[in-house]
């Protein structure tokens, strides 16, 4: 979660930062006896009990709650790619202080691209949103917060063509949809709010994913394979908010401990 502020978290009456939220969540969990081990998971065999795990060394459970996450979405572009960490970003809140009283882009029209866009106007000289239809997908109360900010302008129906720049961003070229025509804007950042994919791929050919790649689940959080139950935005493709992730890792717990009951592991 690198989301800014999280404001409709339950039992937070003023917004609370995401990283401290995590924190938070983080210490309740070691009280319960809960131990974190940094690393990647690689690879995992789900074949048989118990099921085991490669990060690093390998590990084996009787059973396993998947909650690896989405992921930010690119647009694509070969200059993108380039530029990525050279002023394109997908993070306002980690890259956002690099560019202090600069020009900042932020391209999308959701919670994410608006928070933003709301972040950055506390840092920058000017936020410009590009989206690509004539309408927000934000929830209204972002959007309203968004549209009292004077230092935040949006192109409406416009698409970013190409980002500007040999070694650092200095612009993009803007494709307006009704028009057709492509304008050049001077910039300093891009920060690229699309939208996410599931982080699914090492999970491939070991339980059922959906056509977008999420964990396709059942009564609640079951997966295709006995055993294995997956939680959070890895398998949700609708809610996506800190405190439905967290209730569906609540509901996955006590499905795990009623599959450990029935198998007398
Ligand atoms: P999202 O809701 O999927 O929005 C993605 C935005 O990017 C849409 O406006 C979409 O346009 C646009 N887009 C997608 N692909 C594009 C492309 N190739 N080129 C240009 N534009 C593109 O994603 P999100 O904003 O990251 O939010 C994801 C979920 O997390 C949502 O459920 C949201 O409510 C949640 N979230 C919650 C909070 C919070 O509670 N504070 C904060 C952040 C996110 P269209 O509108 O035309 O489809």
């Amino acid at each position: 979660m690198l989301t800014t502020e999280v404001e409709n978290y339950p039992g937070f009456p003023q917004p609370i930062d995401g990283p401290d939220l995590i924190s938070l969540i983080r210490k309740q969990a070691e009280r319960f006896g809960a131990e974190f081990i940094a690393g990647d998971a690689t690879e995992v065999d789900f074949t048989r009990r118990p099921f085991k795990i490669r990060a690093g060394e390998l590990y084996e459970a009787d059973a396993v709650i998947v909650a690896t996450g989405a992921s930010s979405r690119w647009l694509g572009l070969e200059s993108e790619k380039r530029l990525r960490g050279r002023g394109v970003s997908s993070c306002a809140t980690c890259d956002g202080y690099f560019f202090k009283d600069k020009d900042v882009m932020v391209v999308g029209g959701g919670d994410t691209a608006v928070e933003e866009a709301i972040f950055l106007s506390k840092i920058a000289r000017n936020v410009t949103v590009v989206h690509r239809r004539d309408m927000l997908r934000a929830a209204r109360h972002l959007q309203e917060r968004a549209f009292k900010i004077e230092k935040i302008r949006f192109l409406w129906s416009s698409v970013v063509e190409e980002i500007l720049g040999v070694d650092r961003v200095e612009g993009v070229k803007v494709k307006d949809l009704k028009t057709g025509w492509l304008n050049t804007y001077s910039c300093d950042a891009v920060f690229v709010a699309i939208g996410h994919t599931p982080n699914t791929e090492i999970f491939r050919g070991q339980i059922e994913l959906d056509d977008a790649g999420y964990v396709k689940t059942q009564a609640v959080t079951r997966t295709s394979r006995e055993g294995v139950f997956a939680a959070g935005d890895v398998a949700d493709r609708t809610y996506r908010q800190a405190v439905t992730a967290a209730g569906s890792g609540c509901q996955a717990a006590i499905d795990v401990i009623k599959y450990l009951e029935s198998t007398g592991a």
